[in-house]
């Protein structure tokens, strides 16, 4: 489910059964992944998603187009996002495209503190982009890991590292709901209000 901001340039989703009431912002899969590696793109679910719901990859493009908009993006993104909120899941679709973007996210996460924003990324691999990731992990609301399979190297010493179960390098915690054991990410919360401790996820 989505909801839109006012004119309709901003789509934040309503969350899904994985994520619980946390609400989401996505972009279009590969076209915003520069860190991808090709085993990450042979399953890329949501690709697939988009190809199954074409409103989504609209809503999803036209996030895109704001998002080239610096300062429309945040002012937009901060003034839409609702008091109360919980936490906000950066990308359940796409990645941090450019590093222009990402100093985006600070300014939107700096100007929200009041929610935890949490996301997977692959874009640390993109030597423009870490400097900015860097910056963006060490803020105090924000859970950022670093994707990795076993095609890629390890991220940076520092990281929190999501793993692929199959990687023989993997350790940390099996992701929750995947094992059955919590309803979502809002009550697991070990991604998002934790401060430290890799997960590891099974392929979808
Ligand atoms: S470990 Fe918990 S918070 Fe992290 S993805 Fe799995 S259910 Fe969500």
């Amino acid at each position: 489910m989505l909801t839109t901001s006012p004119g309709g340039a901003l789509c934040i989703g309503k969350g899904n059964i994985k994520i619980g009431s946390a609400l989401t912002f996505s972009l279009p899969s590969r076209l915003t992944c520069p860190g991808a590696s090709p085993w990450c793109l042979r399953r890329c679910y949501a690709f697939r998603y988009e190809r199954l719901r074409p409103s989504c990859l609209d809503a999803y493009g036209r996030n895109l187009s704001l998002s080239l908009d610096a300062d429309r993006f945040t002012e937009t993104m901060v003034g839409t996002l609702p008091r109360g909120l919980r936490g906000l899941r950066i990308h359940v679709s796409g990645d941090f495209y450019s590093a222009l973007y990402t100093n985006t996210w600070i300014r939107i996460c700096q100007a929200r503190p009041d929610i935890v924003f949490w996301s997977y990324t692959r874009s640390w691999f993109s030597e423009a982009i870490q400097p900015s990731l860097e910056v963006l992990r060490h803020l105090s609301n924000v859970r950022l890991f670093a994707s990795t399979d076993s095609t890629m190297p390890l991220p940076p010493a520092g990281w929190r590292t999501a793993f692929i179960e199959e990687d023989p390098r993997a350790q940390g915690m099996p992701c929750k709901k995947q094992q059955g054991h919590v309803e979502s990410c809002l009550t697991c919360g070990y991604c998002l209000f934790s401060e430290s401790g890799h997960v590891v996820f099974k392929v979808h």
